[in-house]
């Protein structure tokens, strides 16, 4: 490692902490300025704010030759810094989307730890709800199938049933299928249902061309997501309820038209947006305030706000070149087994050595076809991740019940979706 990429936390500084006493009582100035926990300073990149409610704002300093980041919220070599040019300062991130519509957030200002609160409100950024040591928090993994389930896939999915793998409180490993109606046997879903896999909906038709999806109509949306939604119910016996979720044919976002189906019909949670790679991986967030650029880079991101709607996030994974995949199965250079399971370790590590952000595994069953030696891959993490105690192969909206109510690693029971007897 070079020493660019030394991370350090931020160190207070004695002599800054004392002047800080001194900006504590403006309490009309720390609300404007107390954006986030921990911000950029106005002037000088090696200093940064930490804004709590008891002891208002301080004025820390990071070591000498190093910066804050206020995305990662560290201090870090100089050359990865984002406060020297004040961006963070601003009260508002303008979204890099390339619409046309004019901003119509209903919520001004930015998100922070005051104004968006747990369980129904969480800002679209790297800290750890309930602000918990990352050694405390179980590393939830979702894996998730898109796409029709058929003759041609179902034996894949059977032989990772038959595998068997447990987490730590002795559930079953399962998984997220985000199932569209074209090629696909009910049937088969309704099986995948009651081995204890989560059913979210990836639309009807699935169809051609791709660019349909930016500029689908209300109507459209509402026959393809919320009539999938139906159609799972229905034909497959799922109860309704149970199906939360949904992620879009391509990772098109069409706009806000989008959310407001979603929100209408009885999802709550969403699976489309794909963050910037950051420092640290931001954590599922809900759409209570506009969501930030960092943490949507598709086209036509909503701007409007949706209280209490989840989104989480494709992290990018990164390969050894630093090139980047929204989704898991992008990457076709792995040459053999050893080259694609470390692939899937360093992209875990990225995870399970930082903020413990839920790690997605985003692949279409395709991706067993590409390598003969996609499989024994994929079986061979599973096996690795059961090693360990603290780390959950769950169901997106198991993951979510977390997230909405953070416990730590020893009282992870009291979370009803988390308690053993309540799995297979
Ligand atoms: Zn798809």
């Amino acid at each position: 490692m070079s020493g660019d990429n030394i991370r350090m936390k931020p160190i207070p500084s004695f002599f800054l902490i004392v002047a800080c006493f001194l900006l504590t009582p403006v309490q009309s100035e720390e609300k404007q300025i107390c954006t986030q926990t921990f911000m950029c300073h106005p002037n000088e990149p090696n200093l940064f704010l930490s804004c709590t409610p008891f002891v208002g704002i301080m004025v820390m300093k990071c070591p000498e030759g190093f910066n804050f980041n206020s995305l990662t919220l560290t201090c870090e070599s100089r050359k990865y810094t984002n406060c020297a040019d004040n961006n963070a300062m601003t009260s508002t991130e303008e979204p890099t989307t390339k619409t046309t519509e004019k901003p119509t957030t209903k919520k001004d200002g930015s998100c922070n730890v005051w104004n968006c609160k747990l369980p129904d409100c969480k800002c679209a950024d790297s800290l750890i709800p309930g602000l918990f040591q990352s050694q405390n928090v179980p590393q939830m993994v979702f894996v998730t199938f898109d796409d029709g389930v058929n003759d041609i896939n179902i034996d894949y999915y059977r032989k990772l049933n038959s595998i068997s793998l447990r987490n730590p409180d002795d559930c079953l490993m399962r998984f997220t299928y985000f199932v569209s109606n074209d090629y696909n046997n009910l049937d088969y879903v309704k099986e995948l249902y009651q081995y204890g896999h989560e059913i979210a909906s990836h639309s009807q038709t699935h169809k051609f061309p791709r660019s349909w999806w930016l500029n689908a109509t209300k109507k459209d949306l509402i026959y393809e997501m919320v009539g999938m939604q139906n159609i799972l119910a229905y034909k497959s016996s799922i109860p309704i309820n149970n199906i939360k979720g949904t992620r879009m044919p391509y990772l098109n976002i069409a706009g806000d038209d989008l959310y407001t189906v979603f929100t209408e019909n009885q999802f709550t949670w969403d699976s489309t947006m794909v963050t910037i790679k950051s420092q640290e991986p931001i954590w599922p967030f809900t759409l209570n305030w506009r969501v930030p650029s960092k943490a949507c880079q598709n086209l036509y991101c909503p701007k409007k706000s949706y209280a209490g709607f989840w989104e989480v996030p494709l992290i990018p994974w990164s390969d050894s070149d630093a090139k980047l995949y929204g989704m898991t199965d992008e990457n076709n250079k792995p040459r053999d087994k050893s080259e694609m399971l470390t692939f899937f370790r360093d992209n875990f590590e990225d995870h399970y050595l930082k903020n413990r952000a839920p790690f997605g595994i985003t692949l279409h069953a395709t991706w067993f076809g590409k390598n003969n030696f996609n499989m024994e891959v994929l079986q061979e993490f599973l096996i690795y991740l059961s090693k360990k105690k603290d780390v959950w192969v769950i169901p997106v909206s198991q993951g979510l019940d977390w997230v909405r109510n953070p416990k730590p690693m020893h009282s992870l029971s009291d979370i009803p979706s988390w308690n053993n007897a309540n799995c297979k």
